[in-house]
């Protein structure tokens, strides 16, 4: 759903980052926002590190032909072009990161690197004969949604879900001329997701394990683990417990501290526990039913007023609060005709 125009300054102010251009954000790294088709989410960040002569780039953006000219320009402005970019280094999967990747590679050269748990997800996406929303929304309860789904026949484009060059192990280092990234599986908003650790520098790449304004979404991928906000939370601590650090997200404007927002987000998550607890406890027992019970954005809006792919993700969402509520002792989970049902213990 549209939001309303941007009349009012903080509305202003919450979307000056997606300005485009190479904006210094540290010595020698630019955050370089890249445009995102469709009306949430308005840009990507991608991060230009000078490495000599080249750059290594952390996400790639989505593979549009604004984005390619609008990396072009970036680039130039700071003395590259794009045939200069040695290395992708790709934190997750998702269209808005990866595909921009591949077909900068196609058309410029460069390699791309991917972390190991996404090779699943890639080889699905191109592979998989249905969606598998289908299945897991009939789970949630919301049959209606699952028959929509299904229904739907869609070209599916697979240009730019080649494989990467190199599948990254957690904890690989990455030696650059002028710095270390190590990479660290941050398994939750995807299987396979990846931060970039640049510790003698105290940044953190943080794809979009760690976002400054919005809530990541969890497990919104083809190979969804049982219960991937468990994954995480797990994450979040992960990275909690290194020294804190300037937090470079892939969404949103770079801000001074990576455990600041990490605490908000532990918070957050443990008030959405205690708001789908109390909503099973007063007597919806599917996901679905739970989903419609609760408010969704910050703006609390009722599940009625989201478009589909969002009242799908909130779904999603609620499914994994109540797995991990199971998970806690919290309330029992119990199939019924391929329906999960949750109930207080
Ligand atoms: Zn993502």
């Amino acid at each position: 759903m549209p939001e309303p125009a941007a009349a009012d300054p903080d509305e202003e102010a919450r979307h000056a980052w997606e300005r485009p251009g190479a904006h210094p954000v540290a010595p020698g790294i630019h955050r370089i926002p890249l445009p995102l088709p469709g009306d949430s989410l308005k840009a990507v960040n991608v991060y230009a590190v000078a490495d000599g002569d080249e750059l290594v780039l952390v996400d790639g953006g989505w593979a549009l032909a604004e984005a390619e000219q609008l990396l072009g320009q970036a680039l130039a402005e700071i003395g590259y072009e794009l045939g200069d970019v040695r290395e992708y280094l790709v934190t997750h999967h998702h269209r808005d990161h990866y595909t921009n990747a591949v077909a900068m590679r196609r058309k410029h050269g460069g390699t791309i690197s991917l972390g190991e748990g996404e090779r699943a997800c890639i080889e699905a996406i191109r592979t998989a004969e249905s969606h598998p929303d289908i299945p897991r929304l009939f789970e949630a309860g919301a049959l209606e949604l699952a028959r929509m789904l299904a229904e739907w026949t869609g070209e599916r484009d697979l240009t730019d879900w080649e494989d990467p060059d190199r599948w990254l192990p957690d904890g690989v280092d990455l030696p650059l001329a002028t710095r270390t990234l190590r990479a660290i599986h941050t398994p939750g908003h995807t299987r396979g997701h990846l931060v970039f650790h640049d510790a003698g520098n105290a940044a953190l790449f943080a794809g979009d394990h760690v976002l400054p304004h919005i809530t990541p979404s969890i497990g919104v991928e083809m190979n969804r683990p049982r219960s991937p906000l468990r994954h995480y939370l797990s994450s979040l601590e992960l990275v909690r417990a290194l020294p804190d650090a300037q937090l470079l997200p892939a969404h949103g404007p770079v801000t001074a501290s990576v455990h600041e927002r990490i605490d908000e987000l532990l918070r957050h998550h443990e008030e959405r526990l205690a708001a789908t607890e109390a909503a099973v406890v007063a007597g919806n027992s599917t996901a679905f039913e739970v989903t419609q019970a609760l408010t969704w954005t910050r703006r609390r809006r009722r599940f009625a007023e989201l478009d589909l792919f969002n009242q799908i993700l909130a779904i999603h969402e609620t499914m994994a609060h109540l797995r991990v509520l199971g998970e806690r002792g919290r309330l029992s989970e119990t199939p019924a005709d391929g329906v999960a049902r949750f109930a207080p213990v």
